[in-house]
């Protein structure tokens, strides 16, 4: 019989535990091994019945995991055959669905943005443009698909002062020095999809929290005296967790604090888009996170987010279910950030011309750190490239809202809200229900974990105070009902 011995704490020292596992060496007396966990130690002497090799030999870790067990993990078949479906889409490509199949009940729209798109995007040779392809799209009054593609191009970022002053300008003629505020607000953090890039997946072992309506009503209450008056309601990907009836309720309770109420939700239908519609929700927005079928297949492993054209046609069906206006984005590192650049402006290019009374506006998140995936760290996409992505799409697309991300820094966001940008969050919390204990200091135990890290974590007052400091006009809300 193999020894196991755990400690939950660090109080003793390795040197200070061994003798007790030594005192166990005539069961199994083959093999013995102490590891150091983040919050105490594992140690195991074996009894070789797993096999005399050092794959036999534990503690077993995987990804940062580490079990020590009797040959079984006895009572938990659950877990057991939930890792194995885990390891199974993990490492065998033919054991995950295909990404291009909709699942039953999703809906299919006739459209050909896609296609239009993802040709666009598979023939972009970014390195074959030149400083010349870039004088001359800076020259043009109105920038074509190929400029805007020039503008992309590393041969553009040389010329990244000129390029933010044409967009500079452009910002202004078209929203003069308005920025927009907003908040977001997690209601709740169930998911069932399995994106191996972000904290809240269904295999992390996170807090999970579902606010009551009441909790809503009071996380809403918080928000909407502190001044705000657009709110963006986010959920994670649960369609049992978070239905559209609960989603439908949380926007009824919203429009009656807030003037602007958007939706950052799983893809729905469009009958469902008209339902939420009609429950209050203003706008919705979808991030494709990245446009590349390819590595989209190798990230999002398992759950309704796995149907790449499904998220895709979100947008178009939230506009036939009469939504008023629709975002996109990708999650700039996830992939190659140009290429996805280039596909979320185009999908919002390509949208506006079959839907011109529709409000766009594009986000820029790129990849933060998560809970319990320390080893994502994207490094690719520095503030510079950043930069220049937000001037080509200001050059491009003069109309459009672009929204900058609270997980960029303070002075980034400070600096381009005078450029390109015209939306900034303010007030964030990306954990459940946690907007009144940090407005006033009460418990936090209670609050789901947060889905990443933000960098800017000013508040609405401090937020409006800076923007309006900086010569912008903070801008609440600018929409008259007149029902
Ligand atoms: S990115 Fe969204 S869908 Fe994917 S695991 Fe996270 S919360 Fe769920």
């Amino acid at each position: 019989m193999c020894t196991i011995m755990g400690f939950s704490k660090k109080t003793l020292t390795r040197q200070e535990i061994t003798p007790f596992l030594e005192r166990t060496v005539s069961r199994g007396p083959d093999m013995s091994r102490i590891i150091e966990t983040p919050s105490g130690w594992l140690c195991f002497q074996r009894l070789a019945i797993m096999g005399l090799t050092e794959a036999g030999m534990q503690p077993f870790s995987l990804d940062g995991d580490m079990v020590a067990c009797n040959g079984e993990i006895y009572g938990f078949e659950g877990w057991k055959q939930a890792l194995e479906k885990k390891h199974r889409i993990e490492n065998d490509p033919a054991a995950r669905t295909d990404v291009m199949q909709y699942m039953e009940g999703m809906e299919r729209i006739s459209s050909d943005i896609m296609e239009k798109v993802l040709g666009q995007m598979n023939s972009y040779a970014y390195e074959s443009y030149t400083d010349a392809d870039v004088r001359r799209a800076l020259l043009h009054d109105t920038c074509t698909i190929e400029d805007f593609k020039a503008l992309l191009s590393p041969a553009a970022l040389p010329h990244l002062e000129e390029m933010a002053a044409k967009a500079k300008y452009e910002t202004g003629r078209h929203f003069g020095n308005t920025v927009y505020l907003f908040t977001p607000l997690y209601i709740a953090n169930y998911c069932e999809n399995y994106c191996v890039y972000c904290g809240f997946n269904c295999y992390n072992d996170i807090s999970r929290k579902k606010l009551t309506m009441e909790e809503i009503r009071q996380e809403m209450q918080v928000i909407a005296d502190s001044g705000m008056e657009e709110i963006l309601i986010l959920t994670g990907e649960s369609h049992s967790m978070s239905d559209i009836a609960y989603i439908g309720e949380a926007c009824r309770l919203a429009a009656g604090y807030f003037r602007n109420v958007g939706l950052e939700i799983y893809p729905v239908n469009s009958e469902d888009y008209r339902y939420l519609h009609a429950c209050g929700a203003d706008y919705i927005t979808v991030f494709q996170e990245t446009y590349d079928a390819v590595q989209y297949e190798k990230l999002h492993l398992m759950g309704h987010k796995r149907v790449f054209p499904y998220r895709f046609e979100a947008q178009e069906r939230a506009i036939l279910g009469g939504m008023r206006g629709v975002a996109c984005s990708a999650l700039l590192g996830l992939s190659d950030f140009r290429k996805d650049a280039l596909a979320s402006a185009l999908h919002v290019w390509y949208l506006q011309r079959k839907y011109p009374y529709v409000e766009y506006s594009l986000s820029c998140p790129r990849l933060r750190p998560i809970v319990n995936n320390g080893r994502i760290h994207p490094q690719d996409v520095q503030e510079k490239q950043l930069c220049q992505i937000l001037c080509a799409y200001r050059i491009f697309l003069p109309y459009v809202g672009i929204t900058v991300s609270s997980r960029e820094q303070k002075q980034f966001r400070d600096g381009i809200v005078k450029i390109a940008a015209t939306k900034v969050s303010a007030g964030v919390s990306t954990g459940i229900g946690d907007h009144e204990s940090k407005y006033h200091g009460t418990d936090e135990a209670e609050t789901g974990d947060e889905q990443f890290e933000i960098s800017d974590d000013r508040s609405f007052a401090d937020m409006y105070r800076d923007m309006a400091v900086q010569g912008l006009q903070p801008v609440l809300n600018d929409y008259i009902y007149v029902s």
